[in-house]
């Protein structure tokens, strides 16, 4: 029987192309999202690029105990990948309350129902914002995680941590009744792209705080100017340096991660990894490789440096590649023309 994941969250941005790798791989997929931050486009694309109509979907908030309670007794599920979190960062400073309740209440009810129906797999989805302005670079994922300077930073601080205490906790449990959690946290770098169907991609609210969404709706007309955030930074160009991943890439990540778990595979009972490409890219360079790969120009200003940006972050992606036998294997060029057909297969075009 194909083992049961379910993806809170399924329906944004990282959860839809997760669904749709998992179920490539051959697992079954329950999707809980309460649509807070989407609408059913995602979903309906993933059914659309697996051609299944069948895939469980419930539409509930992880906050509420009873609802997540009730979907593990209906389902019976053998991980779980949670994605279901605010993640705007300014937003997070404005209204910190918002954002501890949520991102912490969620995680707390999967972990609790997880115990309470015999243990579980538990994947939490944490992010390079965990270092900070790191002292050594690359970061690998013994780099000391730096306090963070956001709630939205300090909810995935804590989410690890709870994480970690969780896994101990319940390392004595057998599976009868309550269960032993296992924990893996995986460090995403800067996600970007979208599927080669163009049938999924990422959909920000309003005007985006991201990069890449920001380059696209400038590119079809949406926005009138990208602002490139500080070009007088110690970086060759002047430009912040990041590790762009694929979407795509980052998801098969998942798949390696939740096979790793399922498969009795892992080497502690909580394990941490970075998931980056191990390339630094200046914004700069982001923005010229997307007016090359797409051949059209775009119209940019500098402007000044965005408050709480870190100058340069990427990843030691060895322990990932190693362990979980996964790597990133798009280019840089075949993503950035993927957010392209994304945002107009978004416009129609
Ligand atoms: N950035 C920019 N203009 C924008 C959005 C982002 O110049 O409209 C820069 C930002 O200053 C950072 C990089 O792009 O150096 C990546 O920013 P993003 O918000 O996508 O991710 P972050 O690394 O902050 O999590």
């Amino acid at each position: 029987m194909a083992k049961k994941v379910l993806v809170s969250g399924g329906a944004g941005y990282i959860g839809s192309h997760v669904t749709v790798e998992l179920i490539n791989a051959g697992y079954e997929v329950v999707v809980a999202d309460n649509m807070s931050n989407c609408d059913m486009t995602c979903f309906e694309g993933v059914k659309k690029i697996v051609g299944r109509d069948d895939i469980p979907f419930y539409q509930i908030d992880c906050c509420d105990y009873q609802a997540v309670d009730k979907l593990f007794t209906e389902q019976k599920i053998d991980a779980v990948i949670h994605f279901a979190a605010f993640k705007a960062v300014g937003e997070s400073v404005a209204e910190p309350i918002k954002y501890y309740r949520n991102n912490l209440v969620s995680f707390l009810n999967i972990l609790e129902v997880s115990q309470k129906h015999g243990g579980c797999n538990v994947l939490f989805s944490s992010s390079a914002t965990v270092y900070g302005e790191a002292e050594k670079l690359p970061v690998t994922e013994e780099s000391p995680r730096l306090p963070a300077t956001s709630p939205y930073g300090n909810t995935k601080q804590m989410c690890e941590d709870i994480l970690r205490d969780v896994v101990a906790a319940t390392a004595g449990l057998s599976a009868d009744g309550e269960g032993p959690v296992k924990g893996i946290a995986l460090r995403y770098f800067n996600p970007i792209g979208a599927h080669p169907s163009a049938l999924i991609g990422e959909l920000p609210r309003g005007v985006p705080n991201n990069l890449v969404p920001f380059i696209t709706q400038t590119a079809i007309g949406k926005r009138e100017c990208l602002s490139i955030f500080g070009n007088d930074y110690p970086t060759e160009d002047g430009t912040c340096l990041r590790d762009y991943i694929d979407v795509v890439d980052l998801a098969k990540a998942h798949v390696a991660a939740v096979s790793r778990m399922l498969d009795g595979k892992m080497k502690k009972d909580y394990e941490i990894f970075n998931i980056g490409t191990g390339r630094p890219v200046s914004v700069y360079e982001l923005v010229t490789a997307f007016e090359k790969v797409n051949g059209l120009k775009l119209n940019y200003k500098f402007a000044p440096r965005r408050p709480g940006d870190v100058v340069a972050i990427w990843a030691d992606t060895a322990l990932a590649n190693d362990e979980l036998g996964w790597k990133a294997e798009r280019t840089v060029e075949e993503t950035l023309a993927s957010a392209w057909a994304w945002e107009k297969h978004l416009a129609g075009k």
